[in-house]
């Protein structure tokens, strides 16, 4: 997303190559001596022993020891990048970027050569790479087109402790390869000591442990339960700033976006109206954040100053500032969550687990003693919270990872080693939902579709839009669409200009569809010959429009490598919409008042959402489809809608949906899909029956 890119340009031509040569050269000796105080660098030639030795090595070591930064320079040392690239994979898109640039620095190197990133739809590496850092999701689709990866000689499964669900299935991938490429190293590095169930599943490999250099950290808990954690945090932050004599930076661990930007705000204008307190440095950082403003975070404090980085879970491990010694803990973050009540996943805010907790106090004692306030009670700790953190896999729609594992070849996903598997009930509701897409055949088995569906690096319901798209003539305008909803919102709406930005919006809106409604924006934008001042003028973010255009050249790329055409329906736009339903239609609702519908498979209510060009028109179609569902705390909002016929529903669902009477019989298709499940559930015990008979052998 733009983030990145902000990073990127604020990062790439940094203090290596710009700059005066003195002041490059101090900031060059710095970083020499900073590599050499870290925790890891005593133990290179140890770990470089114990990679010689073993094919696969977990390495633990705490936050901020030097494992991501560090042991891809070792390996590169020692020359092992003369045999393949040294790829390393990161969970998380700013934290593979951060790295990337951090190391290119220390190697004094441009970023995209030597040392270079990629994460999805940004690939910054060239032939020269030999340190690759990149989020797991990418090393998943590259095992697609290279099952025995042969470009690496060395991959480091980094942060496996966050238990991201692509880590998760690279283990299964890796466990497999690691007997057919007896040369490829592998290296698992871990934050926390569950390492031991790492080194149990990959075969009682070595456990390699960096010693922490730790100090105490005073924990205060609440001494009742904090209402609002938002002032309770900002309460917290004041009174550390403004009464511990003792230097250094707080870091608080907020949520995300919404309540870091309140929480920073907040803080400073009650920093405002006290009289002669000492300044404050406030820094906030999320994924989303400007990218440049991200990179501040590691800046030090001026002189006789303090700063506070208010953070999401993202500086539990991903990422290190140094300079803490107060830690503020809200006990909450948010977490991608299955809800099989609506059918999909949502952002959820959930208490954090015992694990997390710690790790969070930790970031207080890393250069000196330090304290941890905790904005919960002891007893919350102890009764209320669990011990570790629920792996993604088991917690999460798994429609694409099971898409990607069936193109591996994988056809009985009860055989893969999954280190913790997933529910059964996740997996044949995932299958379910390819089925329904045309992806799997009725026995499970993977179709030509299924196989096209998987070479683009979208969920399951977008590729089927394009290949929909493909079918009804319309490739050239769903890639449009499929790219305008790859990215992060392109509207802005300024503060005090709210009412301005929605009269220029309310003109590019497409009465029916907000999809259409996003694809006319981007012809506008093309039209108009890809400006920022256009974007600018229009209240539309041009880091986002340039970012959904780059994402388009690279889906047409994929599309061309499978011999699609890329096709115009000109201004019949109903059968974009048709190709819309295609992909959604499992995901349809009914009008029953003004703005307020049904679900048609779950019978739940929700409503349109008043961003929606539908509401914005006060058009009401009587059935529509949706992108996704938000629920903000007290109604299910359909987000992205598009008006469709019923006879389209009946045409392209017909799992779902029968024309009877111009309506849905629901009963007819809840009997159907009863036994459709019934079928996979059959199929699935049956497997699960034959795994058992084959351990009993
Ligand atoms: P680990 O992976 O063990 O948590 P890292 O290799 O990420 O440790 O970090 C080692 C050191 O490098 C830390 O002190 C951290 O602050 C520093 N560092 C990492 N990334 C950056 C960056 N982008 N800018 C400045 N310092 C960084
Ligand atoms: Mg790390």
């Amino acid at each position: 997303s733009n983030d990145v890119d902000d990073y990127k340009s604020s990062m790439r031509y940094g203090n290596v190559l710009t700059g005066k040569a003195s002041e490059r050269e101090e900031r060059q000796h710095s970083i020499a001596q900073q590599r050499k105080t870290l925790p890891i660098y005593g133990m290179k030639n140890d770990i470089l022993r114990v990679v010689r030795e073993n094919q696969i090595v977990v390495i633990v070591g705490e936050t901020g020891s030097g494992k991501t930064t560090q042991l891809t320079q070792y390996l590169h040392e020692e020359g092992y990048s003369k045999r393949g690239i040294i790829g390393c994979t990161q969970p998380r898109r700013v934290a593979a970027v951060s790295v990337a640039n951090r190391v290119a620095e220390e190697m004094q190197v441009e970023l995209g050569k030597e040392v270079g990133y990629a994460i999805r739809f940004e690939d910054f590496t060239c032939e020269k790479t030999v340190i690759k850092y990149m989020t797991d999701g990418i090393l998943l689709r590259e095992s697609l087109s290279d099952p025995d990866l042969e470009k690496y000689s060395c991959v480091i499964m980094d942060e496996a402790h966050e238990r991201s669900l692509n880590t998760d299935v690279l283990f299964g991938i890796l466990k497999q390869l690691a007997s057919r490429r007896s040369d490829l190293k592998i290296i698992v590095t871990s934050a926390t000591l569950e390492s031991e169930k790492f080194a149990e599943f990959f075969g009682r490999v070595p456990v390699f442990r960096i010693p922490g250099r730790t100090y105490p950290v005073d924990i205060f808990h609440s001494k009742s339960v904090v209402e609002d954690y938002v002032e309770g945090a900002v309460r917290q932050v004041l009174q550390i700033h403004l009464q511990a004599t003792v230097p250094g930076d707080i870091l608080v661990f907020m949520t995300g976006q919404e309540d870091i930007e309140v929480t920073c705000e907040t803080i400073a204008t009650r920093l405002e109206k006290l009289e002669g307190a000492k300044p404050l440095l406030i820094l906030p950082i999320y994924s989303q954040l400007a990218s440049d403003l991200q990179a501040k975070i590691f800046e030090p404090a001026p002189e006789g100053t303090r700063k506070v980085v208010v953070a999401t879970n993202i500086a539990e491990t991903s990422l290190t500032v140094d300079g803490v010694k107060y830690v503020v803990d809200t006990g909450f973050c948010k977490l991608k969550t299955y809800n099989p009540r609506i059918g999909m996943d949502a952002l959820l805010l959930c208490p954090v687990s015992q694990a997390s907790a710690s790790q969070r106090a930790g970031r207080a004692g890393r250069t000196g003693p330090g304290r941890c306030y905790r904005l919960y009670t002891e007893y919350a700790f102890s009764h209320e919270m669990l011990p570790a953190n629920v792996p993604e896999i088991q917690r999460t729609n798994l429609g694409h990872v099971v898409l990607l594992l069936k193109s591996l070849g994988v056809s009985d996903l009860l055989h893969f080693p999954f280190m913790d598997p997933p529910p059964p009930e996740n997996i044949v509701k995932s299958m379910l939902g390819l089925w329904f897409l045309g992806a799997l055949d009725g026995g499970g088995r993977l179709t030509d579709l299924g196989k096209r569906m998987s070479s683009f690096p979208l969920d399951p319901p977008l590729s089927a839009m394009i290949l929909a798209g493909e079918r009804f003539g319309c490739s050239d305008e769903v890639v449009t669409i499929v790219s305008m909803l790859s990215v992060p919102s392109i509207f802005i709406r300024p503060p005090g200009r709210e009412e301005e930005a929605d009269a220029v919006r309310e003109k590019f809106l497409v009465p029916e569809s907000d999809h259409l409604t996003l694809l006319h924006i981007f012809q506008r934008y093309r039209s108009n010959g890809c400006r920022a001042e256009w974007c600018n003028k229009h209240f539309l973010n041009s880091k986002g429009m340039r970012k959904a255009a780059e994402v388009r050249s690279q889906l047409v790329d994929l599309m061309k490598e499978q011999g699609m055409e890329l096709a115009s329906c000109g201004l019949k736009w109903d059968i974009i919409r048709k190709a819309i339903c295609a992909a959604y239609f499992h995901q349809a609702a009914r009008m029953k008042g003004i703005g307020d519908y049904v679900n048609l498979r779950t019978s739940v209510q929700c409503y349109l959402h008043p961003s929606s060009a539908l509401a914005g028109l006060g058009y009401n179609p009587e059935y529509v489809v949706y992108h996704e569902l938000v629920y903000t705390g007290t109604k299910e909002y359909m987000h992205c809608v598009t008006a469709v016929e019923p006879q389209w529903l009946a045409e392209l669902g017909p799992m779902f949906f029968t024309l009877k009477e111009g309506n849905t019989s629901r009963l007819e298709k809840q009997r159907q899909e009863q036994q459709d499940r019934l079928l996979m559930e059959q199929q699935h015990e049956e497997a699960k029956r034959e795994k058992e008979r084959e351990q009993a052998m």
